[in-house]
């Protein structure tokens, strides 16, 4: 743990997880001049290190399927752009109805999606069969399948992200903690760290779960809210599986790895907050368990090999908030991405950076501004499309 090593840089970045890295590759390929990210962690610490993998781009919402379907791409070339190999893998993602009503709402996503040209398809319970090995008969009366949706190795995908940054001149702080923001006629002017202050004009809070702490440690109030969220890994069995597999209804999300073990979790609701830390509690083991195996019996008695949470920073309408925020030029979000930022960052962190540089994005700051929850009158959108 060192603290910052210049006095003065052009952009400060906190939070060194795959938002926060991915915002500094881009301001570093577009020489924005020295630019420190600073994590009060050690690398994928928060909720980067700590997800199933997923990579989704079936959602309610176009601006939400376009976000997505930009970061497939980045993540089909990450290869080729990082040097590291984060098996990404496109298997697909199966979305599962129960029932007619639950269908119905699939087939307003699937029109969306396909709308926005992704190839979605319709399932009826055979279908759904042929994709999900020894589905429970009646478990599903139909779905949603997406074949180029997939699953990836969230680690590699730091590692290159950090080596990729560091290469560019980017410094990379960890063990330094942000605890505040200078600040001069309603601007940025440094950020003060448990390690000093630097001179800066512009700070990202990439903060994850904690970003809203860190807007209201300055005085912004946020609606953003951290979420425990539970996930387990079992023992590796024989693959069987391609697609991601999911339950809108109950937030079940489970895929086989390619070391053949049963990774996901489910909806188990936690006080919100990140006070009790990231343990597992004991009702997330019997509830996962039950919901897998009424699911697909085969799998019961599959032994579990590891569980742990982390925490999603959600917002009250699904969106996460991004760009410059009104009350206080030169800080910036880059946050509220609940249980999907992995699956969204490489595209919205981009447009972070595109804020940070003063371009005009092409995100409607009525759904991704931090102005929508204080500005009278705007109509109320949502993604509801949440998992986990
Ligand atoms: C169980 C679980 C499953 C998930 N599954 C998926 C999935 O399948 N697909 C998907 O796309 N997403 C998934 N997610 C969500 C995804 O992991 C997150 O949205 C994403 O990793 C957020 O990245 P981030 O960089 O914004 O935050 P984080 O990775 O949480 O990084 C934020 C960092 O900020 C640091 N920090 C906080 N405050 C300070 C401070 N004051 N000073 C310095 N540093 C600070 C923290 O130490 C942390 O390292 C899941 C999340 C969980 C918990």
């Amino acid at each position: 743990m060192t603290g910052p090593q210049r006095t003065e840089y052009a952009v400060a970045v906190v939070g060194a997880g795959v938002v926060g890295l991915y915002t500094a590759y881009h301001l570093a390929q577009a020489g924005v001049g020295p630019v420190l990210v600073l994590d009060r962690g050690f690398l994928s610490s928060g909720a980067s290190g700590r997800n199933g993998g997923g990579v989704r781009q079936q959602w309610e919402t176009r601006a939400t399927v376009r976000l997505a379907r930009e970061s497939v791409a980045a993540y089909r070339r990450f290869g080729r752009d990082f040097g590291y190999n984060i098996w990404f893998r496109q298997g697909g993602y199966v979305f599962l109805a129960e029932n007619e009503v639950a269908l119905g709402r699939l087939r307003i996503v699937h029109q969306t999606v396909r709308s926005e040209g992704l190839g979605s398809r319709i399932l009826d319970e055979a279908g759904v069969t042929r994709l999900v090995p020894g589905l429970a008969a009646g478990a599903a009366v139909g779905g949603t399948y997406l074949r180029t949706d997939g699953t990836l190795y969230p680690f590699p995908a730091i590692w290159g992200l950090y080596e990729a940054v560091r290469a560019r001149g980017v410094e990379v702080a960890l063990g330094v903690e942000a605890v505040g923001v200078e600040q001069e006629a309603g601007r940025v002017v440094g950020l003060v760290t448990r390690s000093g202050s630097v001179r800066v004009p512009k700070v990202v809070n990439a903060a994850g779960g904690w970003s809203g702490d860190l807007s209201r440690s300055v005085g912004l109030e946020v609606p953003n809210r951290a979420t425990r969220h539970e996930i387990l890994a079992t023992e590796p069995i024989k693959p069987f599986l391609d697609p991601m597999v999911v339950r809108p209804s109950d937030g079940l999300y489970f895929s086989q790895t390619m070391r053949g073990e049963i990774v996901g979790g489910l909806t188990v609701p936690h006080e919100p907050g990140t006070a009790q830390g990231m343990g597992s509690s004991a009702a997330f083991l019997p509830r996962m368990a039950a919901a897998l195996t009424r699911l697909i019996p085969r799998l019961g008695g599959l032994g579990v090999l590891r569980a742990w949470s982390g925490f999603y920073d959600d917002t009250p309408d699904g969106f996460p908030v991004i760009g410059e925020d009104p009350r206080l030029t030169g800080f910036y979000h880059a946050n509220g991405f609940g249980g999907h930022g992995f699956m969204l960052a490489p595209a919205s962190s981009r447009r972070v950076a595109q804020s940070v540089m003063g371009e005009k994005t092409d995100l409607d700051p009525g759904l991704f501004g931090v102005g929508r929850f204080f500005t009278p009158g705007e109509a109320p959108r949502a993604e509801r499309l949440q998992l986990g």
